[in-house]
């Protein structure tokens, strides 16, 4: 599996929100088609790849039982925030906790002192990349796991287990990841995305997400001789951002289950001015508040100007994943049995952001996450322990086998 991770890892799979394509980059392509070629080399059945470049596959049940099929995802793609090329895994074997000085860029260094997940890995051989680039562990540690698992189980058929479906998905890091997932072919009643982060980690809730676009209209003339025509949008977008509260509902302010309201990105002129908002909380309730505060407060604003207005725009990202899961706790009791058998302690708690999961939770495949061993996201520091690696492919076996007992 090792092996498999540091040879994936070297495919540059960084995805391109602006590319209008499915997959948005070729090097998803490439490691997609890698990943046919090797599922069918192990000898699994129904491996294709769709238009979009979604990859599935089957591992043919070893059971007389009738088992509900159940599914593993993960995505090729890594984050588009950073660098993706020429990435050079190195494994730092049997880790003594000293500093680990990234060599082609030494300001880059992981300290067991300011990282205490590394430093609870004491004695583990800890991957990273070698200082200018992701290590892209996110998420192609899950599917180094599940590609390991299926060869795993595929050599040992006197383990019993039901159908067991594969999917390796595109651009997750973009949004899309979800968007020409086809749940109907995949054929499964639920689903496991390997992209979660230390051993013993499972996600069932995520944040619900909408995006907020406020457009504040004024009225623009020469600025020579504008008084008292002049309604300068610019203006009017900058006191509505400075009527947002200073010390809440900010990504700054906030953790736990706390959501916010997070304005990101200016397109500003005198005539119209659009300001862009990520709205966040874990309940389609709560968005809906934060949405009606920055509404009053940017119709307050142009309640002074006369001439002004404003045109509020707000489209649905994803849903907290939990709305769909909690009507499917076995799908969760499962999971936490697999990871217990693996000899882990499940670990339970809410993402601050959202994964394929949720939008597919709500397409009718219910799907938590599990841990993949993922440290760092989207940073040059990210690592991952190959140990941790290994007791996500162990929870894995024996989440199949968890399901096959319980039918
Ligand atoms: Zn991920």
């Amino acid at each position: 599996m090792r092996e498999r991770f540091l040879r994936y890892v070297q495919i540059n799979t960084r995805s391109d929100e602006s590319s209008t394509s499915c997959p948005s980059t070729p090097g998803q392509l490439t490691l997609l088609r890698t990943l046919m070629t090797e599922l069918n080399e192990l000898g699994l059945t129904d491996v294709s790849m769709d238009e979009y470049g979604y990859v599935m596959a089957t591992i043919p049940a070893t059971t007389e039982k009738r088992v509900p099929v159940i599914g593993f995802i993960a995505h090729v793609d890594t984050s588009p925030e950073m660098p993706g090329q020429d990435v050079q895994p190195i494994v730092h074997e049997n880790y003594q906790g000293d500093d680990l000085v990234l060599p082609d860029d030494p300001s880059v260094v992981l300290r067991a002192s300011e990282d205490p997940a590394l430093a609870a890995h004491i004695g583990h051989d800890i991957v990273t990349a070698s200082g200018l680039t992701l290590l892209g562990a996110d998420d192609k540690a899950g599917v180094a796991e599940i590609m390991a698992a299926a060869e795993y189980l595929m050599l040992h058929p006197e383990i019993p287990h039901g159908t067991i479906r594969i999917g390796f998905t595109p651009d997750e890091e973009i949004g899309r990841g979800a968007n020409h997932f086809d749940v109907g072919r995949f054929g499964a009643v639920c689903a496991y995305t390997l992209d979660g982060g230390g051993a013993g980690e499972l996600e069932w809730e995520s944040f619900a997400a909408d995006a907020m676009t406020i457009t504040f209209k004024g009225f623009n003339t020469h600025p020579g001789y504008a008084k008292g025509h002049m309604v300068n949008a610019v203006k009017l977008a900058a006191a509505f951002i400075a009527r947002l509260p200073p010390d809440r509902l900010s990504p700054e302010t906030t953790e736990g289950y706390e959501g916010y309201v997070h304005p990101y990105l200016l397109d500003a002129s005198v005539d119209r001015t659009s300001v862009k908002l990520l709205i966040r909380d874990f309940s389609t309730a709560g968005l809906e508040e934060k949405e009606a505060m920055a509404e009053r407060l940017a119709r307050e604003v142009i309640a002074d100007h006369k001439g002004a207005s404003v045109e509020i725009r707000i489209a649905e990202s994803y849903r907290n994943m939990r709305e769909i899961l909690e009507g499917y706790p076995e799908v969760i009791e499962c999971a936490r049995e697999a990871i217990r058998r693996s000899g882990l302690t499940p670990a339970e708690r809410p993402i601050r952001g959202g994964t394929d999961g949720s939008r597919l939770s709500f397409m009718g495949l219910p799907t938590p996450n599990l841990f993949a061993g993922e440290h760092n996201f989207h940073s040059r520091l990210e690592w991952v322990a190959v140990q941790d690696m290994e007791k996500a492919v162990e929870t894995i076996v024996h989440l199949c086998q968890v399901w096959e007992q319980r039918s």
